[in-house]
């Protein structure tokens, strides 16, 4: 089968605390097969029109008119043609990613199988951990509320955010701890806030609490600092969601000292460059739990992901994209409702089981963020400028 086109399809869609958007992409070939991809901006929720140029003008060009036999090839040409010019992280790889697993959809279905089985699944769940919101939002009760629904239906990790003003956070977390069942594991993610010296405080106290891991506590980027914090903190160190490829992973995990590693199809190059780098991980002894933070398509996909590499023994599950993901999505169940004993089935229909509501996706089309910044109170970055 030949790819006839390629077309991105953004979308900002209303969420309860701010809308999100998303990039997906429809591959249709002279078949009449119709795959869809997912990109994920690591939040969802900012330019999502600037994936969807890449798309089009980068790599719909490299890729119409070409046979469509294997994923591999294909993906290498998009990677070689533009490693050069735009570069091996963040928008590029990010577009690339969502074009890679709309091919695995169309591969797989071509097959008559789901992409999991295709690759060679070894399990039918997976775990879910509950991913929340920000402690600064509210009292523990109103976090121990949110995350009711997914504990009743026996979800027992569970994640929340920790920001500039941490003392009060960690106040709020401690009295979070003690309302949960004591079997409720928590983690908590730092979205790249602290200063070394901060996160190393915040570190402590956090394994005081006897959270499973603290994730994105300094900038990414900062190679060094995330070492010294790693040598010395007794909370694992979690990163994943800003590491593109085989590379980015590969120095983060010599050089960074990384205990968990966060893997996103969406994000890392696709599905089976994220294959790679799970397994990777898995020998330097890193734990390994795919972020999610996008769309269904990219959910799905994800999940793929978890159903092939043996390592993967959890996935992230946002509650504040539930809505989007009932709305936007055609196919496998992803609600909370399909989650039992803790954990969700992976899709098992053709592909990866899951396409895009195209009709519900026109009904919401993408806004710019304009100077909104995402995950933000007020539009200010104070969020994610640094501790005092
Ligand atoms: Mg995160």
């Amino acid at each position: 089968m030949r790819i006839r086109s390629l077309t991105p399809i953004t979308v900002t869609y209303p969420l309860g605390r701010e809308p999100m958007s998303f990039c997906f992409v429809r591959v249709e070939t002279d078949t009449g097969l119709v795959g869809y991809g997912e990109a994920c901006d690591s939040y969802g929720c900012s330019y999502a029109g600037v994936l969807a140029e890449v798309i089009s003008q980068v790599y719909a060009p490299l890729l119409l008119e070409q046979e469509l036999v294997a994923v591999g090839p294909l993906a290498d040409r998009l990677r070689l043609s533009t490693r050069r010019r735009l570069g091996d992280q963040w928008i590029a790889v990010q577009a690339r990613s969502a074009v890679e697993i709309a091919l695995w959809d169309l591969v797989a279905q071509q097959a008559g199988r789901s992409v999991s089985a295709l690759l060679g699944q070894v399990r039918e769940r997976v775990e879910v951990y509950a991913s929340s919101t920000f402690l600064d939002e509210g009292p523990a009760q109103f976090h121990a509320d949110l995350l009711a629904p997914l504990l009743e239906r026996g979800v027992r990790l569970a994640k929340v955010r920790v920001g500039p003003e941490w003392q009060q956070d960690l106040r709020t977390l401690r009295d979070l701890r003690a309302l949960l069942p004591e079997d409720v594991e928590l983690m908590v993610d730092g979205s790249e806030t602290f200063t070394l010296p901060t996160a190393i405080e915040v570190a402590a106290r956090l394994g005081e609490l006897g959270v499973r891991w603290f994730e994105e506590p300094i900038p990414q980027g900062n190679r060094a600092a995330i070492a010294t914090l790693s040598a010395r903190s007794a909370v694992p160190i979690a990163y994943g969601e800003h590491l593109y490829g085989r590379e980015d992973v590969l120095d983060a995990l010599n050089n960074g000292g990384i205990q968990v590693l966060q893997p996103d199809v969406s994000i890392s190059g696709g599905i089976a460059e994220s294959q790679l780098i799970a397994n990777l991980a898995s020998y330097y002894g890193a734990r390994v739990v795919p972020h999610v933070c996008a769309g269904p398509v990219s959910l799905a996909a994800n999940l793929a992901l978890a159903a092939t590499v043996h390592a993967i023994r959890a996935i992230e599950y946002p509650l504040s994209l539930i809505p989007a993901w009932d709305a936007l999505g055609v196919g496998a169940p992803l609600g909370p409702d399909a989650i039992e004993g803790g954990s969700i089935a992976i899709p098992s229909g053709p592909g990866l089981g899951v396409r895009l509501a195209e009709d519900v996706a026109a009904e919401h089309p993408y806004r710019a963020p304009g100077a909104r910044v995402a995950g933000t109170v007020g539009g200010l970055p104070d969020r994610f400028v640094g501790d005092r």
